[in-house]
């Protein structure tokens, strides 16, 4: 007996000497060297911000009734643009993808190049009437207070619509000719899923068969509070998005008066059905959120590295902790969410048909289809049928050694050594999904910095970019652009 625990006990100091070893041996600093010299640009900072403040006065509102689509909003705000950008558009072909959506061609002289990509989009979303009267400036007026532009579309997505062009045309200005093909793509209907702007985009050029040396689209930004234990920024570039899934959950019963009813009726079937999926999460899974971690760890506490640097052994506490919080846990699995019933239309009436929307954000590795298997199976109850709606696989996964993704990096850190950059698994969904059929380097990234509280602004209430951080945005892009075209 006494032997046994001197044996356990062995072990145990064996272990922990083991992970304190992998801890402090295991992080090397990963982070790229910062950018030198860094082509810098001239700018008018009160034009520049006069000409955002415009772009921000287009009401080029996404609906998710795609009949209340304001084609004269789209067509003043192209208008805009040209008025905006002459050198812009005097220098690239502008081609119109169903109409509304628009891509640049900026042609190099070395064809042998291949082609890099910017996307944006031009459609914001809208403001709730509710919510009006809690903007402290209307969201759509444009306006330039205390060192701030204000509005629906600051940051998601008039940002990088505004300063791709603000670079683009110093750099025609300026006299300077790229080696590089360069491609800007800016759609009109990212905001209720992209079909007919960045969707048509990825297939037109599918169709011509270019492919990108790699893309850059919103997603990502510069976190400054992305973990406790690193006290430094931290860009976070989206090297893949989960996919997305709608499972509609059907139980068809007899119905009749509620005054004689059966023990279960169609809506408590349906609810037990809601009830097990909840019960029974998606299993988590570290590898994003270690991938993430990894690429700043040895900036991190000796905890966070002491427990990262081992999952071998701490996998099922860093899991059990991760999962409590939700932003957290939507990175580690294939998230679950009933968002939608219905029963009878009476309340004496018993439902002859209950159902109810399940939504799923899914997780790389997954399909739409084995969600949907799982599902059946958790469920395990053949009174409720299992309906697939709207569905969209997630993204593979863009490699963090590609000329892009060091290109982002360098230059990211060549603007402030003191920012760590790091790959991350977006949650939500962006254009950018539909062009990894036409790059293998797809990267989702705005040169903007905010804290998790401040990005709560994106699709909320006061909207707005610091004039500061929007003319860093187009320092940024100017500087980009130069190393990317040569
Ligand atoms: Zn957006």
């Amino acid at each position: 007996m006494k032997k046994s625990i001197l044996g356990i006990g062995a072990v145990l100091v064996g272990l922990i000497a083991i992970a304190v070893f992998r801890a402090n041996a295991v992080f090397e600093d990963v982070q790229l060297a910062p950018a030198k010299n860094l082509a810098q640009v001239e700018l008018n900072e009160q034009q520049v911000v006069e000409r955002m403040a415009g772009a921000i006065r287009f009401r080029t509102i996404s609906h998710d009734d795609r009949s209340n689509f304001d084609a004269d909003a789209f067509l003043a705000f192209h208008d805009y643009l040209r008025e905006s950008f002459p050198l812009v558009h005097e220098r690239a072909d502008l081609t119109l993808i169903n109409d509304f959506s628009l891509v640049f061609h900026i042609a190099g002289s070395d064809p042998s190049l291949k082609p890099v990509m910017l996307m944006g989009h031009m459609d914001v979303v809208p403001v709730d009437d509710v919510t009006l009267a809690e903007w402290t400036h209307d969201p759509f007026a444009g306006a330039v207070v205390d060192g701030e532009i204000w509005g629906r579309g600051t940051i998601d997505d008039k940002l990088s619509v505004m300063s791709f062009l603000e670079a683009i045309e110093a750099l025609i200005r300026d006299g300077i000719e790229p080696k590089r093909s360069l491609y800007l793509s800016f759609g009109h209907d990212e905001e209720v899923g992209g079909q007919d702007g960045a969707k048509a985009v990825a297939e037109h050029f599918k169709e011509q068969g270019i492919e990108f040396e790699f893309v850059v689209d919103e997603g990502g930004v510069v976190l400054d509070d992305v973990i406790e234990s690193v006290d430094r920024p931290v860009a976070l570039i989206g090297v893949a998005e989960k996919g997305y899934l709608n499972l509609r959950l059907r139980v068809d019963a007899p119905g009749g008066h509620s005054s004689t009813p059966p023990p279960q009726s169609g809506l408590g079937v349906l609810s037990r059905a809601i009830v097990k999926l909840e019960e029974n999460p998606f299993p988590a899974e570290l590898t994003h959120v270690k991938n993430t971690f990894d690429a700043f760890a040895s900036h991190a506490s000796f905890a966070h590295r002491l427990a990262m640097g081992n999952t071998w052994l701490f996998g099922p506490v860093i899991r059990a902790v991760l999962v409590n919080d939700n932003a957290t846990a939507a990175s580690m699995r294939t998230t679950t969410a009933a968002t939608m019933a219905s029963g009878s239309s009476k309340s004496n009436i018993l439902p002859t048909r209950a159902e109810a929307v399940v939504n799923f954000r899914i997780l790389p590795g997954e399909t739409a289809e084995s969600v949907r298997e799982r599902v059946v199976d958790i469920i395990d109850d053949e009174q409720v049928e299992v309906i697939m709606g709207t569905s969209i696989n997630p993204s593979p996964v863009s490699p963090t050694d590609s000329m892009g993704y060091e290109l982002l990096a360098q230059t990211i850190r060549g603007f402030d050594d003191d920012i760590l950059v790091a790959p991350n698994l977006l949650s939500g969904g962006t254009d950018a999904r539909y062009f990894h059929a036409v790059s293998p380097n797809v990267y989702r990234f705005v040169m903007v910095r905010a804290t998790t509280d401040t990005l709560k602004i994106v699709h909320g209430i006061d909207e707005r970019i610091a004039v500061k951080d929007y003319l860093t945005a187009i320092r940024f892009y100017y500087a980009l652009i130069r190393q990317a075209t040569g």
